[in-house]
């Protein structure tokens, strides 16, 4: 089984956010660590956010999904 970052990925809004948030690098386990990788999840927040690759675990919150632009933000 592929590993995600979300723990429920079919309640996500689309194919495109399931494949952003799968961790499928096998050089990295870490998503902030992967040049490849866009979206990070933080389960806690329930936010999704851009990260800034920039050596520093810097994101930017987004409220809209870059691909469908679904809502991200729940009721
Ligand atoms: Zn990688
Ligand atoms: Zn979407």
């Amino acid at each position: 089984m592929t590993k995600t970052q979300h723990p429920d990925p079919s309640s996500l809004c689309c194919d495109s956010m399931r494949a952003a948030l799968q961790l499928d690098c096998e050089s990295h386990d870490d998503p902030f660590d992967c040049p490849d990788s866009l979206i990070a999840y933080n389960e806690g927040l329930d936010q999704f956010a851009l990260i800034v690759h920039d050596g520093e675990r810097h994101v930017v919150l987004i409220r809209y999904c870059p691909w469908c632009g679904s809502s991200l933000l729940r009721e």
